[in-house]
């Protein structure tokens, strides 16, 4: 099915929301946070291995604390035509991942060379959107929508 530009444009605007976040990732497990996955080599050395300390589970995850309100981000994003040309047809704008994180960079709340390959975005870009950490899953920002305006 075609999709195509339709030309117009909005400003999505959305409320960032920091958090605070318990958990490590899996190149943190040690015994500070007692990780049940943790324990010594022969040579009493510290060594990460699940399969030896803990039945091959490693006790990794992350998990929102407390958030607070950070800041505030605007996105253009182009209207598309789904299903251009048939009875289906529908409009609808979702920002891409590369101008949320360049609007998160705008905004300070991203250091500059960030880009979207460095972060998951997943959620439903006219309510929540969570943005993580792609590398290990840490949970860096939630995003609210707050509006869509058509730009004259
Ligand atoms: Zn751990
Ligand atoms: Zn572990």
């Amino acid at each position: 099915m075609a999709t195509r530009l339709t030309g117009r444009k909005f400003i999505v605007r959305y409320t960032v929301w920091c958090l605070d976040v318990l958990g490590h990732g899996p190149d943190e497990c040690s015994s500070a946070y007692n990780c049940p996955c943790v324990g010594t080599d022969d040579d009493g050395e510290e060594i990460h291995d699940p399969d030896e300390f803990n039945h091959g589970e490693c006790d990794v995850g992350f998990e929102v604390n407390d958030r607070n309100r950070c800041g505030e981000i605007e996105v253009e994003v182009d209207e598309e035509e789904y299903n251009a040309g048939t009875p289906q047809a529908f409009t609808g704008h979702s920002p891409d991942d590369d101008d949320i994180v360049q609007s998160l960079i705008n905004a300070g709340l991203l250091k500059p060379n960030v880009t979207s390959k460095d972060v998951e975005i997943d959620g439903d870009s006219d309510e929540h959107l969570a943005v993580d950490d792609a590398s290990d899953g840490r949970p860096l920002f939630q995003l609210e929508y707050e509006s869509s305006v058509l730009i004259p």
